[in-house]
């Protein structure tokens, strides 16, 4: 069993910047970032799962995900991070020092920043795999300037699916909303800018069974619930749109958290319900989902904790 000062759960945007600031603090943090081979828990997030970013500050020609992460890890290197490579099991939060166990190890931590971030939520087709960053996304905010003038489809139905779809107006010729079924879960105010949109056309009742393209997207294989007609929508992009799911079954029970499981924050601050526990990222924003906004909230966790432990706690 180790013991450490700062153990920081998850490394994506949040977590790495926390690394380095609590690492500049000279606060000699751990990093447990996670398995490669896991969607959930991989080392370095969802940024792993992109090619081009183009909206992260400080980059004007652009630069690949897993570029951009691999730069903020060596960055926390720098001045002290340690990493561990591996999933954390279970926390046990209930007395200090703070209990992380992997597997049948545990280590110990006097104050403990979880970033553990989010997934979007997919369809569950084998074609994703190979097409996300290829056309196809989860975020039309990071993506949506790659589809100038093109035709593109939204899966969904929700806030976000419309929200997304109204966005990518801005750029694409024809955005097809793909759903499900006959009426849209979306609030009516968002459901009228959907109508209202002359880009926008919604294709009811609507499973899409698969995605057409080797290496980039060049359609969608769907199906009427209804009618049973099979088609191939010819897009170039698709952006899930299905909703999220924060990383937190390892919190249930011992953090506070929303009824739709992202942990809550103390308003203007990544401090829990439990004192020396800190939150950072997507893990508790469902709102922004960014790379640089959940970059800001990693220093935010990363100052709050080091204030916290200077306390004398
Ligand atoms: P959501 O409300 O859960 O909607 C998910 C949508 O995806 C539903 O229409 C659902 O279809 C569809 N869906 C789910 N699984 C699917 C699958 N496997 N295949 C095909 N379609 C599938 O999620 P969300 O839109 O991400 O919103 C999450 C929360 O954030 C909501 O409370 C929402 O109001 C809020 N939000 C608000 C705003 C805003 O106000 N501006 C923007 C974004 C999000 P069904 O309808 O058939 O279930």
């Amino acid at each position: 069993m180790s013991h450490h000062h700062v153990v920081i759960i998850g490394s994506g945007p949040a977590g790495l910047t926390a690394a380095i600031y609590a690492a500049r603090a000279n606060l000699h943090p751990l990093v447990v970032e996670g398995e490669p081979s896991s969607t959930s828990d991989q080392p370095g997030g969802q940024l792993m799962l992109t090619t081009d970013v183009e909206n992260f500050p400080g980059f004007p020609e652009g630069i690949m995900g897993p570029d951009l992460m691999m730069k903020f890890r060596e960055q926390s290197q720098r001045f002290g991070a340690e990493f561990l490579t591996e999933k954390v099991t279970a926390v046990d939060f209930s007395d200090r020092p703070f209990r992380i166990s992997i597997r049948d190890r545990h280590i110990t931590a006097d104050a403990v920043i979880i970033s553990t971030g989010a997934q979007s939520l997919m369809l569950g087709l084998e074609a994703e795999s190979r097409l996300l960053g290829y056309g196809l996304s989860t975020c039309a905010t990071c993506d949506g300037f790659f589809f100038r003038g093109q035709e593109i489809a939204v899966a969904g139905g929700g806030d976000s699916a419309v929200e997304e779809a109204v966005f990518l107006t801005k750029f694409a010729a024809k955005v097809t909303m793909i759903h499900r079924r006959d009426t849209l879960r979306a609030s009516k105010i968002m459901q009228e800018r959907a109508f209202n949109n002359p880009k926008i056309e919604i294709m009811w009742n609507t499973v899409i069974d698969d995605l057409v393209g080797e290496s980039k997207l060049e359609g969608a294989v769907v199906h009427d619930v209804v009618t049973g007609k099979v088609s191939t929508l010819p897009v170039t992009g698709l952006f899930v749109a299905i909703g999220h799911r924060p990383n937190t079954d390892l919190f249930k029970g011992i953090l506070d958290m929303e009824d739709n499981g992202y942990l809550i924050t103390r308003p203007g601050s990544s401090y829990t319900n439990v004192p020396g526990v800190f939150a950072c990222g997507d893990v508790q924003d469902h709102t922004y989902r960014q790379a640089i906004t959940a970059a800001g909230s990693g220093c935010m966790a990363a100052i709050d904790c080091e204030r916290w432990l200077e306390a004398g706690h």
